[in-house]
């Protein structure tokens, strides 16, 4: 069984700086399209998922009407979704979209914040102001959401360890179930990676910005966040079901233009063009333009990199489970390396290793921990 389906909403009004991801501008015709070619990729999936992730891009310029018809065919094919989560950004969030989400089932809100700093969000490209982002806050608790996430972004040019506080307070004074911080990266491609190149942004001190996220994963906890993943933080029973499942390598059905799936052990990728992922679509043909079946070992190294981010880390005993192979086999010269690196730590039980997480100094570093085990 597939037990997530991702769907891209690939449309921004303006590309923020530091964005790579694929999106373009929002042309009412292409739009349209799109959605309808969408709806019926929807009608013929197997339908059922446990988590439903509608992602972008900004999902939340589409109009009521294009809303109604995505949500109706994930409605009628899926049926009782667990999870059910929409991103929205809060310069295009509004009532209507927060009722008709609600009466089709949607029971989680991820809201694009990335900051409550005016200045920074200008320095971020973001379209949208501190104070709308507040007001989307308040109107999607209004409304009825009763799990809403908020992301935020830290480690922008001349940006201080006491302005980060002042935003992961706000953060917090704001109540949501869920926060997920990113540290900003200077991705090629980017508006913000030509600024840095051409020495017009000079970068934050790598050594402030992990004091920034350590000073998080102490303030977070103390606040009732638990942290369970290296970016993400919840109150209790508010774990993201769906992204856990990403992180326990399980499979997955991405739509539309760029998304991935991961299926039986095949990694595939869809045509990154939302004109030629429609037309495919209306000409009955595939819109999968790269695959990759990955072999057991490697499905093995995949899911210890990405497990690896999870606080619980990796126990052993599901590790087996999962992939049929045994990790202290599969890893030994990683795990010794990293363990005298004091990058991760063995979980006990009873005085035996029952398996692996990151250590504090682990979690800063995730990125070399992954690939080290990759
Ligand atoms: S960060 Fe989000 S809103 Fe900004 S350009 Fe990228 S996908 Fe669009």
């Amino acid at each position: 069984m597939v037990n997530s389906l991702y769907i891209h909403i690939p449309f921004c009004r303006k590309k923020c700086f530091y964005c790579n991801f694929y999106s373009i501008k929002p042309d009412v015709e292409i739009v349209s399209a799109y959605i309808k070619a969408l709806c019926r990729q929807i009608n013929e999936s197997s339908g059922k998922f446990s988590t439903v992730y509608v992602g972008g891009g900004t999902p939340t310029v589409l109009n009521l009407k294009l809303w109604q018809e995505l949500l109706t065919s994930v409605e009628k094919k899926c049926g009782n979704i667990e999870e059910y989560t929409i991103e929205a950004n809060p310069e295009s969030f509004n009532a209507r979209q927060a009722e008709l989400f609600l009466d089709k089932g949607v029971n989680r809100l991820s809201l694009g914040f990335q900051s409550f700093n005016d200045v920074k969000l200008k320095k971020l490209g973001r379209i949208h102001s501190a104070n709308q982002a507040l007001e989307a806050f308040a109107l999607a608790r209004r409304s009825g959401f009763k799990n809403i996430n908020v992301d935020l972004i830290f480690g922008t040019e001349a940006e201080t360890l006491e302005d980060w506080e002042k935003e992961l307070s706000l953060a917090i004074k704001i109540s949501p179930e869920h926060i997920s911080l990113y540290g900003l990266s200077y991705e090629k491609n980017t508006p913000l990676y030509s600024e840095f190149k051409e020495s017009r942004i000079t970068p934050l001190d790598e050594a402030l910005v992990g004091r920034m996220y350590t000073y998080a994963l102490g303030r977070l906890p103390r606040a009732g966040f638990l942290q369970y993943e290296v970016s993400n933080f919840a109150k209790k029973g508010f774990l993201c079901r769906h992204n856990m499942n990403y992180w326990r390598n399980g499979s997955y059905l991405g739509f539309g233009p760029s998304a991935v799936s991961y299926l039986n052990g095949r990694r595939m990728l869809n045509i990154s063009d939302v004109k030629e992922y429609i037309k495919q679509l209306d000409n009955n043909r595939g819109v999968v333009i790269r695959q990759e079946k990955l072999s057991r070992i490697r499905r093995a190294k995949e899911t210890a990199a990405i497990k690896i981010r999870t606080k619980e880390g990796i126990d052993f005993s599901w590790f087996k489970q999962a992939t049929g192979i045994d990790f202290m086999n599969l890893e030994s010269k990683a795990i010794n390396e990293l363990i005298e690196g004091g990058l991760i730590r063995y979980k006990r039980s009873g005085g035996a290793y029952k398996g692996v997480c990151l250590s504090r100094k682990g979690f800063l570093f995730c990125d070399s921990v992954s690939s080290s085990l990759l």
